[in-house]
């Protein structure tokens, strides 16, 4: 029997961080699935795709080979067989993600190996459709949010801490508009399913929001 924690919400609530900092207390595997959507906008990217020609996306997409692996404890996205993990991080790269992501064929073909990932192993899995879609009967779903302004600065503050040119301004309009796209979508929009726990991480720390994730795991233990 393994366990599943769903942690979905909107881009820069803290899931990555959350979900890492919650799957190493528990000795979970950690399940990034952004980053296999990453993966498939680099390959679009790197093959000059148009991410709106919906065809086209589809079929390079369809004949790569994603596979997740992981290094000391760390997930590491295999893109025909290239660690891409480097090249995923990118402003670029996310608005691509974004914007194929709204693609059946895309995501029937990722759900399908996260749901495989799901089954194995005890995990925390974070995206926008974990608990909509990916994993439907998640031990425990949760749904972190943070204000907009608070998610455009901390997008802003990593950018410059990687020493990479940032306008926050900028930056805010990005976070709407993938917020918008990721949530009007017609093929599983992020929504808060009823039954998620809403965690609003605006003004609480790293440490915080974790703790507050595990005493919610702890009441659905078996
Ligand atoms: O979470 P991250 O910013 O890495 O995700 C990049 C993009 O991939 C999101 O904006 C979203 O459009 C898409 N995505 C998705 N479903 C997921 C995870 C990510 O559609 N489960």
């Amino acid at each position: 029997m393994s366990y599943q924690i769903a942690i979905d919400g909107p881009a820069g609530a803290g899931k990555s961080t959350i979900a890492k900092a919650v799957s190493k207390e528990l000795s979970f595997v950690y399940v990034d699935t952004g980053a296999m959507y990453r993966a498939m906008a680099l390959l679009c990217i790197r093959e000059k795709i148009d991410g709106g020609n919906e065809d086209k996306v589809v079929s390079a997409c369809d004949s790569a080979d994603v596979k997740i692996t992981y290094k000391d404890g760390a997930q590491v996205v295999m893109l025909n067989g290239e660690d891409v993990n480097g090249f995923i991080r990118t402003q670029e790269v996310g608005d691509m993600a974004s914007t194929i992501s709204v693609y059946k064929g895309i995501r029937e073909k990722l759900v399908k190996l996260q749901q495989e990932l799901g089954e194995k192993e005890n995990v925390v899995m974070d995206g926008r459709d974990i608990a909509s879609c990916v994993l439907p009967h998640a031990d425990l779903k949760i749904y972190l949010d943070a204000d907009v302004s608070v998610r455009a600065k901390r997008r802003y503050d990593e950018l410059i801490a990687k020493g990479q040119p940032a306008n926050l301004e900028k930056i805010t309009e990005e976070v709407k508009e993938r917020d918008y796209r990721d949530m009007h979508r017609d093929n599983s929009p992020l929504v808060r399913v009823p039954e998620a726990i809403l965690v609003d991480s605006s003004y609480m720390t790293i440490d915080e929001v974790k703790n507050a994730i595990i005493a919610e795991f702890e009441k659905v233990r078996k």
